[in-house]
């Protein structure tokens, strides 16, 4: 076994909890990339929604200079807009819209003034009905439909505002009938797969056919890119077990989510699909203002301190920050606040021993193999043997997403040839992308010894353990646990 020179995780004070943040006006450049790589992220998103391909070119391009210039392993996810339905221009740039008047929404091409919107989704006037509420900009202001005459829909406004051209609209009350792949979508996965981005992020997922939709479109276009499904739909929560059978992983987008569903059902959804997926061995990322405030001010609230600590001790695989890196004033702030009061949790995790909580996920246990029980006595194991690591050689990263999925208190270092399959561990809770330049040929005791030194992760007389061969393919499973003192 040879590691490659970029095979150097920093000696090591590993945070368990991976820090995603959105790359954008404010963070896209050089300089920041590497400040940002400093303070801690582990994945940088980009956006579809903002910039063009062009940008997010040179901002991909940045981020993989920047990482092998540090040596690490950082993953790219291109995050789709779906069918985000969003209002049309106004003549004015804006409209006000007051509370108990009226206002129409046109489904015909045009411009908006007083009193009219337009919107750019042109069957809309199909699938409202009478009663139903929409919601403008991120449900700051609430209509309700009147009624549907030809392709207009009349409306009161119920909470008033002003409106400005292309914010977004909900539909909390109706079916909407278009796909969650567009044609924007389309050209957005050729570039992902032209760039060799590690994740692609599905928005407005509803069905397992949505995912298979994009999963095919990937394969077609050449790539077997990971999908990961955004959670933010009502209809997605009721499909969930089928959508986390077809996705990578899963975002609870808790932006739209808290909109398409009373804000206060979003906690409770958030620890049940952290649990559920876990139970998947599927990574789990919790998204959305999570340091809302640090967009404009150098501190975040309490609040929001709070926010992010729930995260790390409900067990979620990553936190992402969205404007606080793409548009706010401070984004290597938000990332060096949210990497503290991560390392503050997980430090009181280590002293209790466990990290998420175990009894919950019992009654998520919805798969029964010999790996779970294999990655179960991994747990056990790192607890009672005190471990100084867990070495896992994988090839497609599965043994390394299985164990990390149970959150083992001892390090897990994923030891791979693949440079592509070590950033896509760079999403894993607790997992160190560790690669080497050939493969390993069962001289495991001097890995385990090389990786240990490297990383200054154990001294002779302390003990890892090496664990190997999960397959994708459960037929193919052939695991080895070796119990290694040094
Ligand atoms: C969200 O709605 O929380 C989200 C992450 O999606 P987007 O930022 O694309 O609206």
């Amino acid at each position: 076994m040879k590691s490659s020179p970029k095979s150097n995780p920093k000696p090591y004070t590993w945070r368990k909890t991976k820090i995603i943040a959105t790359l954008g006006p404010a963070s896209s450049s050089k300089e920041t990339i590497r400040e940002l790589l400093a303070a801690g992220v582990d994945v940088f998103r980009l956006n579809m929604s903002h910039g063009t391909h062009e940008q997010h070119r040179i901002a991909i391009e940045n981020v993989r200079h920047e990482a092998s210039l540090r040596d690490t392993h950082a993953a790219i996810l291109v995050d789709l807009c779906g069918p985000k339905l969003r209002v049309g221009q106004f003549e004015n740039g804006e409209i006000l819209l007051t509370a108990s008047r009226n206002v129409q929404i046109s489904c015909e091409s045009g411009i908006g003034r007083q009193g009219l919107i337009v919107s750019q989704y042109k069957n809309l006037y199909k699938d409202v009905k009478r009663n139903e509420r929409i919601l403008l900009d991120d449900g700051k202001i609430e209509l309700q439909v009147l009624s549907v005459k030809g392709k207009v829909i009349q409306c009161k406004v119920n909470y008033g505002g002003i409106l400005k051209n292309n914010k977004g609209m909900n539909f909390p009350d109706s079916t909407i009938s278009t796909s969650s792949f567009t044609a924007k979508d389309k050209k957005d996965v050729v570039f992902a797969v032209e760039m060799k981005v590690e994740f692609v992020a599905l928005s407005f997922v509803r069905f397992a056919t949505d995912v298979i939709q994009l999963k095919r479109y990937i394969k077609k276009s050449g790539s077997d890119i990971p999908i990961i499904s955004k959670i933010e739909k009502p209809e997605a929560v009721e499909n969930i077990a089928a959508i986390l059978k077809e996705s990578y992983g899963i975002m609870i987008a808790r932006g739209d989510l808290g909109i398409e569903l009373p804000a206060q059902k979003v906690p409770l959804i958030q620890a049940e699909l952290i649990n559920l997926a876990r139970s998947y061995n599927k990574p789990v990322i919790v998204a959305t203002q999570m340091l809302e405030s640090m967009i404009t001010n150098s501190r975040p609230t309490r609040a929001e301190v709070g926010d992010v600590a729930n995260a790390a001790l409900s067990s979620a695989d990553a936190v992402m920050l969205s404007a606080e890196t793409a548009s706010g004033l401070y984004p290597v702030q938000s990332v060096k606040m949210m990497d503290s009061v991560l390392r503050e949790v997980e430090d009181y995790q280590w002293q209790r021993g466990c990290y998420g909580d175990e009894a919950q996920l019992e009654k998520y246990s919805v798969q029964h193999s010999d790996r779970k029980a294999i990655s179960h006595a991994v747990t056990s194991l790192a607890r009672e043997l005190k471990l100084q690591g867990i070495i896992v050689p994988t090839t497609t990263g599965t043994t390394a997403q299985v164990l990390a999925a149970d959150r083992p208190t001892a390090p897990l270092l994923g030891v791979c040839t693949d440079s592509a399959i070590c950033r896509r561990l760079a999403l894993h809770w607790g997992v160190v992308p560790f690669e080497i330049t050939e493969q390993v040929t069962g001289d495991w005791k001097e890995l385990c010894k090389d990786i240990s030194k490297r990383c200054k992760l154990a001294r002779t007389g302390n003990t890892v353990l090496l664990v190997s061969g999960f397959n994708n393919d459960e037929a193919l499973n052939e695991p080895v646990m070796k119990v290694m003192r040094l």
